[in-house]
């Protein structure tokens, strides 16, 4: 007789992995916390859905076992994502620059209705608004109950529950607590791809400022890691792509600062040099009039102040704009979550628990996390599917 399989969530990875089963025979039922699938993936990459990246290197992920999560993005890379996506009729198109993998019509409602349309076909029983609460083993048998009491009990257990990164969306720490009543460790888990909160008191003034600069993570005044890209100045701190891939390093924001390099290509004597020649040029201009049409405008009044109109500390603001962040966005508006069930304990070739038979794992509730970029949901799609084809 064919194995009663449950899987619980119906994110990117409990879907991919429901259909790929169902599509070997396998006899699958989705538990579902929310009233609808992919609750998250609806809201992913903007509302377009970065579905993955043609450049997946191993260098964009973070995990306890990267050698684990470089063999499970082999074992099923983008050309099967790509193949799985054909199979049920999403058109695919990659943006040029950062090569990521977008559905054609850019609208992730697409790639939702098309996993609907599939599960349909394939008869698989989605069983929504039911939170799986507990997980008890009885008998060799997995007995499942909801949050309104029901109980189930099956054969094979996938949690696919993801993380509880933007808990605004519903996500919560259920996949932890389940993994754990299972005996399964849980790395330290903290938020990534996250926004980031400053006192900083110009704040509102450089409120609405998106520049393109080299951002420095400063940990106790020490370089910590380095990016170049967008960056935006809100009412509470800083977001922007730079911002969000540099959140993935901070565990905790004591002695945490952000520093801005807006000259990315001039060295700081070379920035003073421009500015003494642009006084030298313009003797009518006041040292803050200078900055006008050097940087921009809103940034002019603050870096006025902090240097009282000095060109030698406006030359290294300019290159070296410090703000001390107070805190991340935290849990309700990050993307993903840093850590999760350990990678020592799962088998990367089944995705099966190697301490009990027959409970697998996929996606974000692993301790696996990538960058901006498409990464995440391919992991999502890689982890999900290899469980599909192997319980
Ligand atoms: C705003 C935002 C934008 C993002 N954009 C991108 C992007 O463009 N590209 C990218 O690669 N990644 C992106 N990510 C990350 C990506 O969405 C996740 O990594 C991915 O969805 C993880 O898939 P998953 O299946 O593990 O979890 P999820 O997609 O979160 O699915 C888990 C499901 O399990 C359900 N569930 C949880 N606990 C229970 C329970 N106890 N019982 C029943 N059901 C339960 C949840 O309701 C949920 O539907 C984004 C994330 C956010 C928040």
């Amino acid at each position: 007789m064919n194995s009663k399989i449950a899987i619980i969530g119906a994110g990117a990875s409990g879907l991919i992995c429901a259909i790929v089963a169902t599509r070997l025979g396998k006899d699958v039922t989705i538990f579902e916390q929310n009233s609808n699938i992919g609750k998250k993936l609806k809201v992913t990459g903007n509302g377009r859905c970065n579905i993955s990246n043609e450049n997946l290197d191993i260098s964009n992920y973070q995990s306890g076992d990267i050698d684990m999560v470089s063999n499970i993005l082999k074992n099923f890379d983008i050309s099967h994502t790509k193949n799985f996506f054909n199979s049920i009729g999403l058109e695919l198109t990659t943006d040029k620059k950062k090569f990521r993998l977008y559905p054609k019509t850019l609208q992730a409602k697409t790639v939702i209705n098309l996993l609907q349309i599939e599960l349909d076909r394939l008869n698989i029983s989605v069983k929504l608004s039911s939170k799986i609460k507990t997980i008890k083993i009885k008998n060799n048998h997995f007995e499942l109950k909801t949050s309104k009491n029901i109980i189930y009990s099956f054969d094979k257990v996938v949690i696919a529950t993801g993380s509880k990164a933007s808990s605004k969306l519903g996500s919560n720490s259920s996949g932890y607590i389940l993994a754990n009543q299972l005996k399964h460790n849980i790395t330290d888990i903290y938020p990534s791809l996250v926004a980031l909160k400053s006192d900083f008191k110009y704040l509102k003034q450089l409120s609405g400022i998106k520049i393109d600069a080299k951002v420095t993570l400063l940990k106790d005044g020490k370089i910590y890691q380095q990016t170049s890209g967008d960056l935006l100045f809100t009412r509470y701190g800083l977001s922007g792509l730079a911002i969000l891939e540099l959140s993935r390093f901070i565990k905790n924001c004591k002695n945490i600062a952000i520093s801005i390099d807006l000259f990315e290509n001039l060295t700081t004597n070379e920035v003073r040099d421009k500015l003494q020649k642009r006084a030298q040029k313009f003797p009518h201009k006041s040292n803050k009039e200078l900055l006008i049409g050097f940087v921009n405008n809103k940034l002019i009044d603050t870096i006025d102040c902090l240097s009282k109109g000095n060109l030698d500390k406006m030359a290294q603001i300019l290159k070296n704009f410090t703000i001390d962040i107070s805190d991340t966005k935290g849990w309700s508006y990050c993307e993903v979550a840093v850590g999760g069930v350990d990678m020592k304990d799962i088998d990367e070739k089944t995705m099966q628990s190697k301490k009990i038979d027959n409970l697998y794992f996929c996606g974000e509730v692993l301790d696996v996390d990538g960058n901006c970029g498409g990464y995440n949901l391919q992991f999502a799609w890689s982890s999900g599917a290899i469980v599909g084809k192997n319980i």
